[in-house]
């Protein structure tokens, strides 16, 4: 007996994926077809899918579990169980206007037309806020819509918004945080499960063991809102005020794994005087 796991095939989740597995000594045997491969050294049966084809898979016992998105989860709707949050993947589904737009809240989204990959979870948002829109699905770049004339607004995924900004786009609302989920089919076998339950074990004392740093910047106030989603795992940094008016300071802690790639995104959005300084223990 095996558990059949689906992966990304190719894409934003498949690395952070393979190395889950491997950092829970999980070995894949190589040279074999991507399309299926199995573990040497755990019970263990690799599929490599499209992101929006887990769900279906998993729901239909096609694969026992998998790793999929929570916006790709939320959006498709089908009846699998979440089992554990893998805290890579990290990025937000947000509503994006033209950057020369006066945006209040979202009665601005009155009767405009949005443009989306995500009609499902834009029709929730929206009837959430008692809004009338005119939603328009589209397959990809749905960055470009509102400077072709096509769109008013856009809701799609974000990490670092420079994308948004590239196409003159600002970021003003948030309709999901999203991050990698662990999915489970809702009839798995005693012995399926307890080959998860060893899986999961697994999983979750990599998390713990997984380097996390502890991280001191300064920061705009006007920038805070940005820079704090950049930060991840953490509901609410600690955020003080700096004498220098204007300014506050942003403690935080840090996956070592998202390490640089924070860094980078954080001086971008107008942090300053980084640090970052080892934690000894963390008892949690
Ligand atoms: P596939 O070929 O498997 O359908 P895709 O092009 O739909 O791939 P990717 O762009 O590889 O998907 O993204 C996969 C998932 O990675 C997303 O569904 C989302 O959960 C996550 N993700 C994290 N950050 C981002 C981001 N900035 N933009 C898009 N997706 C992101
Ligand atoms: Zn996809």
């Amino acid at each position: 007996m095996k558990l059949k796991i689906a992966i990304q095939k190719s894409g934003r989740l498949y690395d952070d994926s393979v190395k889950l597995l491997k950092d829970c000594g999980i070995d894949l045997k190589n040279g074999v077809n991507k399309l299926r491969t199995e573990s040497d050294n755990f019970p263990m049966e690799i599929y490599f899918l499209r992101d929006d084809d887990i769900p279906q898979y998993v729901e239909d016992a096609v694969a026992d579990i998998g790793i999929v998105g929570e916006n790709v989860l939320y959006e498709n709707c089908k009846q699998v169980d979440i089992v554990e949050h893998l805290g890579f993947g990290k990025c937000r589904l947000s509503v994006a206007v033209g950057r020369g737009e006066q945006y209040t809240d979202v009665t601005y989204l009155q009767g405009k037309r949005i443009a989306t990959t995500y009609p499902t979870l834009v029709r929730q948002f929206l009837a959430k806020n008692k809004v009338e829109a005119d939603i328009h699905e589209i397959s990809g770049s749905v960055e470009i819509a509102p400077g072709i004339g096509l769109a008013n607004a856009i809701v799609d995924l974000v990490s670092s918004g420079s994308t948004l900004f590239m196409n003159g786009l600002k970021e003003v609302e948030t309709v999901l945080q999203s991050q990698a989920v662990l999915v489970r089919n809702k009839n798995l076998s005693d012995e399926q499960q307890t080959i998860l339950d060893k899986f999961l074990f697994r999983i979750r004392a990599v998390k713990r063991a997984r380097n996390t740093k502890y991280i001191l910047l300064n920061a705009p106030n006007d920038k805070l809102k940005d820079i704090i989603a950049l930060l991840p795992g953490m509901k609410s940094p600690t955020v003080l005020p700096l004498a220098e008016a204007g300014w506050s300071s942003v403690h935080s802690v840090l996956n070592e794994n998202d390490f640089w790639d924070i860094i980078e995104r954080l001086k971008d959005a107008g942090a300053q005087g980084i640090l970052v300084v080892p934690i000894e223990k963390m008892i949690i």
